[in-house]
């Protein structure tokens, strides 16, 4: 009798630990739930922050003086570069360096357009129209920051595309092409852009980039 007893308290605890187990499992994984987003949740509680404090005669994508902080020398330029969309500062990839032959060396450049920017690694080797970018720590395009640059339709235009703070932008056109976690492979002006993104424990961490000067066939 005390031997089934015995038996029976051990049962006891086991099943004690056993839910317990169980049941911090489910919490743990009610945690992960709860602070699990997906990217149309992050996308709505971005938009639902946009509160622009600009009129679209000043906005600085499509008003009347587009682009502040964005010297003229840019505009007209064939070449493409990247904005980073909290700062509004741009940076020019100088990739329209044509048929001129140069000395073959490879330059590297570490760049940040603005504070709290995602890094930028360029690589470019000079015999070539080709760049590599590599992108780490980063940013995410910050409402709050747009909401003091932009009218509100380039802003929500902006937060349904852009994943992190920084576009491609055409200097001749002023189109944007903001990075994108689902996009490997896009094309502005005349060069096609192929992007790589890393991944550590499941999350992108890093972005590499290749970017080719590749103007279209002309018809004969
Ligand atoms: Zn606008």
């Amino acid at each position: 009798m005390i031997k089934r007893k015995r038996v029976l308290k051990m049962l006891y605890i086991v099943f004690l630990i056993t839910f317990t187990v169980v049941l911090s499992s489910c919490s743990e994984s009610n945690t992960v739930m709860t602070e699990y987003k997906t990217k149309k949740e992050i996308k709505n509680e971005k938009l639902g922050q946009v509160q622009s404090e600009v009129e679209q005669k000043n906005c600085s994508l499509c008003g009347d003086e587009p682009v502040i902080n964005y010297p003229d020398v840019y505009l007209g330029n064939n070449s493409i570069g990247l904005i980073n969309l909290n700062s509004w500062e741009v940076y020019d990839l100088e990739l329209d360096i044509g048929e001129e032959y140069s000395e073959d060396c490879t330059s590297i450049q570490i760049v940040n357009i603005g504070n709290h920017s995602t890094t930028i690694q360029l690589i470019k080797p000079s015999a070539y129209n080709m760049c590599q970018i590599n992108l780490s720590n980063l940013e995410s395009a910050r409402v709050e920051d747009m909401n003091k640059m932009l009218c509100e339709s380039c802003i929500r235009e902006i937060v349904e595309e852009a994943d992190y703070d920084l576009a491609f932008i055409d200097f001749t056109t002023k189109e944007l092409k903001p990075i994108q976690k689902n996009v490997v492979g896009t094309t502005i002006s005349d060069y096609y852009i192929h992007l790589d993104p890393i991944k550590e424990n499941g999350s992108i961490s890093a972005i590499e980039i290749l970017i080719f000067y590749l103007p279209k066939k002309e018809k004969s």
